[in-house]
């Protein structure tokens, strides 16, 4: 887990807000949901997935009630859906952090955001296709070009099940020459040792049935939409039907951006899919579901090597220095700052040059200078602050009254 600090934590926000553009202006809607769940939200997702077996924070509270951090939102959507029964379809966007117990390595951290977006109560192949464009956008607002988007299909639950089957009968008939994590991974789910990442699975792999052979005609057709409408909108994608993504509960489309800078154990940026009976799991009525997580750190570590997106804190307008002995800076400043002007101001009772040298620092636009004489005057001095060096150049003195005027003129 690490601590964001500024000025990179004002990127965080950025991107948040870019992220709540792009999807509120195609209806979707900010959900909130709590960081700690019954832990009986997360183990419903899937006892074969590593995320609930392995990786949740899962402790007993003070009232004895077992519960855990969430590891990821989708069954925290599908969770308040059963729960507060909106009128479908229902469009939710969300952003936050969740908590998985992995090995913490570059891209890959305890503590991790993502932003998200869900829809229930929508079968049509149309909004898979929504749903993977509005993470394009995204993408693409952010600047950033090294994306690839991979999509498959997993078939009708029935498509998948008999599917399931055939990759076991086949992985079983490979005996030892599998290797022993994948074999541990095929007692449990067959599906994940085409995620295999171990060299000696690759010719195995290469040889195992193919999903598109168990499709019925009624998950063609949806995954033909799903390809159809990628290309109306022109976004580049390639069919990879080895992708089966680590949550359990996907049904039909599933498809994941890969940022091609990031090295290949850690390069999914984001995915998601369908994943129709998940909220019947959580005690709903059944349910369509689709949508997507993009990991934050992941995208900024795209964003970084592709050199985008860079950090930009907010600049102040003005620096107050006050030589008054500090009896002028508290009502100066809060003028300011009431005309929706960005102020900061030195305290403690610092020299001049001291309060100079914060201002400078600071990056304030101009610096609103005010001593005994001025005071007796009625007016302030106001010094850009500019150059590459902080120097400032012509200074000029105002009536107090004219201050702010003068101010937003400068910023
Ligand atoms: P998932 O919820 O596993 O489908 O992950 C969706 C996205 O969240 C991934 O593509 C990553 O960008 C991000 N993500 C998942 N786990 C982590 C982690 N431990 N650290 C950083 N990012 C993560």
């Amino acid at each position: 887990m690490r601590d964001i600090l500024p000025p990179d934590s004002a990127r965080w926000r950025t991107l948040h807000n870019i992220f709540a553009d792009v999807v509120e202006a195609a209806g979707y809607a900010e959900l909130k949901t709590p960081i700690i769940e019954d832990v009986g939200v997360f183990t419903r997702i899937g006892d074969a997935t590593e995320i609930v077996t392995k990786e949740l924070y899962e402790f007993e509270d003070r009232g004895g009630r077992r519960v855990s951090l969430r590891p990821e939102v989708t069954a925290s959507v599908c969770r308040a859906f059963a729960q507060h029964r909106p009128t479908p379809p229902w469009k939710v966007w969300y952003a936050g952090s969740n908590f998985r117990q992995e090995k913490a390595q570059r891209g890959r951290y305890r503590q991790f955001d993502q932003v998200g977006i869900e829809v229930l109560g929508v079968d049509d192949a149309d909004l898979d296709v929504e749903v993977i464009a509005l993470g394009w956008e995204f993408y693409r607002r952010l600047g950033l070009s090294r994306v690839k988007l991979i999509v498959n299909s997993l078939g009708e639950p029935d498509d998948r099940a008999r599917y399931v089957e055939a990759l076991r009968v086949h992985f079983e008939s490979i005996g030892d020459a599998l290797t022993e994590q994948s074999r541990a991974t095929l007692a449990k789910n067959p599906l994940r040792v085409l995620d295999s990442k171990r060299e000696p699975d690759f010719p195995h792999i290469a040889s195992a049935p193919k999903i598109a052979d168990f499709y019925s005609d009624a998950a063609r057709a949806h995954f033909d939409r799903v390809e159809a409408g990628l290309e109306v909108l022109g976004i580049p994608f390639e069919v990879e039907p080895k992708l089966v993504r680590g949550l359990d509960y996907y049904r039909r489309t599933i498809f994941e951006y890969q940022g091609l800078t990031l090295d290949s154990a850690q390069n999914a940026l984001g995915g998601g899919g369908r994943y129709d009976g998940l909220v019947e799991a959580l005690g709903g009525p059944s349910t369509p579901g689709t949508g997507f997580a993009l990991g934050i750190d992941r995208t900024l570590l795209a964003c970084d090597d592709e050199g985008v997106f860079a950090s930009l804190p907010r600049q102040l307008d003005a620096f107050v220095v006050d030589t008054t002995g500090g009896a002028e800076a508290l009502a100066l400043t809060a003028e300011l700052r009431a005309a929706g002007l960005a102020v900061d101001r030195a305290f403690d009772g610092r020299s001049m040059k001291a309060q100079m040298k914060l201002a400078n620092r600071s990056g304030a636009k101009v610096a609103v200078i005010v001593g005994t004489n001025e005071v007796d005057a009625g007016t302030v001095v106001v010094k850009p602050m500019s150059g590459v060096h902080g120097e400032s150049t012509d200074q000029v003195t105002v009536p107090r009254s004219d201050l702010i005027p003068h101010v937003k003129e400068q910023s």
